[in-house]
């Protein structure tokens, strides 16, 4: 009989959805956690004698693996709407300009802190987020409790936050030491060149030499439309993906945001350096960017995560819209007996977490592994019966079927609500940045 004492026991859940090797599902199972570990996984008769500080009934639930964003840009939810009815460039345009007016570090930090309680609000438990001001950024996400991983940006000119080359490259430098002051779940370093239209390849290969020191992955984005193929093309005579390769970046663990337009070649320079792609079929849709070839790029080896982009082109940090849009798409394009509701899930939690080089810590529930964990509440009539777990996953769950939420152990979502961030207080915060944002705009 176990008889250890934990910090942490949730018991009784209805299902526990491991997204182990062997995809295991349980029933009527519970799990321990302590320090912010899962130390035990195991039928609720079997640690129903563990002692437990914290004690949570799961029964009616579904327990799972927290969701992996794994491109997003959380200030922007600041800009959400701001920008309708245009294209990429239009949207660029359009959001450059509104950003220039708002994003200072302030606003920066309580852009991010809202779309951190919104991703945590929806299951959401890691985001790979990628803005200016980063340091900014990671606090404001911190405080709400989630695991972010930012990481400073790049582009050739100085941007919002006034800075030069240099001073991108210092920043860099000194980044490990930024996230350790700030703190929160453990989190692995990041370097965040904007895209290739926005940075030399003397530049792109600075940063790769600088990732390749630290010993960092790259997040960027990649061949999200045909106007940024071709611009590319025309200025280099290259794929975005093939001026990567010849600038080094894909020497790094590489995510490529997007990637919408990839030859047959680019998939396989993607796939030969191991790199993956961000999947946001919102976000692309919404901009008419096109759809990826999602099947294609796994049948060739390259790995396949899921994003929701940022607010203003997406307009809210779903990861359950996101995961149905890929896997409708999927079977659209390719006939739906080739669908695996599973394997999209999968791309949500274990694939992204490979992706980002925290298998060993995060995507699945196992023993050994932090305690990023979600509740979904199966009480609701859009959630029975229960045929297929799966196919409910996919197909019927939303984000407010999300009732409670953990980080590294810690119980950041209760009852639906953020136990660390006070809404009405963030509500009023946000409403001033936004008069203050329409009355420049007026100007
Ligand atoms: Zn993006």
């Amino acid at each position: 009989m176990i008889t250890s004492k934990v910090d942490t026991l949730i018991f009784n859940a209805s299902y526990l959805i491991t997204v182990n090797k062997e995809n295991q599902v349980h029933k009527n199972y519970s799990i321990a956690i302590t320090n912010g570990q899962i130390t035990h996984i195991a039928p609720t008769e079997e640690l129903a004698h563990l002692e437990a500080k914290n004690k949570f009934d799961a029964h009616g639930k579904i327990l799972a693996p927290g969701l992996i964003n794994t491109h997003t840009h959380l200030a922007m939810s600041l800009l959400r709407g701001w920008a309708e009815g245009v294209d990429l460039q239009g949207f660029l345009d359009r959001v450059w300009t509104a950003e220039s007016l708002t994003m200072n570090p302030e606003n920066v930090e309580l852009g991010t802190r809202l779309g951190a309680v919104e991703s945590l609000l929806a299951g959401t438990t890691t985001t790979l987020d990628m803005y200016l001001f980063p340091d900014a950024a990671h606090k404001g996400a911190v405080s709400a409790g989630i695991r972010h991983i930012s990481g400073p940006i790049f582009l050739d000119f100085p941007g919002l936050d006034g800075l030069q080359w240099e001073q991108r490259i210092e920043l860099a430098k000194n980044w490990q030491q930024v996230l350790s002051e700030i703190g929160g779940p453990d989190v692995p370093t990041f370097l965040m060149p904007h895209a290739t239209y926005t940075l030399s390849p003397s530049h792109l290969k600075q940063v790769s030499e600088l990732a390749q020191q630290m010993n960092a992955g790259i997040s960027i984005h990649i061949s999200e439309n045909l106007s940024e193929n071709d611009q590319i093309q025309k200025k280099y005579s290259k794929t975005p993906t093939a001026l990567l390769e010849s600038s080094g970046v894909l020497q790094s663990q590489t995510i490529v945001g997007h990637g919408v337009h990839l030859t047959d070649d680019d998939i396989k320079i993607l796939a030969k350096f191991h790199a993956a792609i961000a999947h946001c079929p919102g976000s692309n849709l919404k901009l008419g960017s096109g759809i990826a070839d999602i099947k294609k790029y796994q049948d060739s080896n390259l790995a396949v995560t899921l994003g929701t982009d940022g607010c203003s082109s997406s307009n809210d940090l779903d990861m359950w819209s996101v995961i149905r849009l890929a896997a409708n798409l999927y079977s659209e394009r390719n006939g739906a007996e080739n669908l695996k509701a599973d394997q999209i899930f999968r791309m949500a939690t274990i694939e992204a977490a490979k992706a980002l080089g925290l298998e060993d810590s995060i995507g699945s529930i196992e023993v050994g592994k932090q305690a990023d964990l979600i509740l979904i509440d199966l009480n609701k009539p859009h959630l029975i019966p229960l045929h297929n777990i799966f196919a409910q996953l996919v197909f019927a769950v939303g984000r407010a079927d999300v009732s409670d939420v953990w980080v590294d152990g810690k119980h950041v979502v209760a009852a639906s609500k953020s136990t660390l961030v006070e809404f009405s207080q963030l509500s009023a915060q946000v409403e001033k940045v936004s008069i203050r944002l329409h009355e420049h705009s007026k100007k």
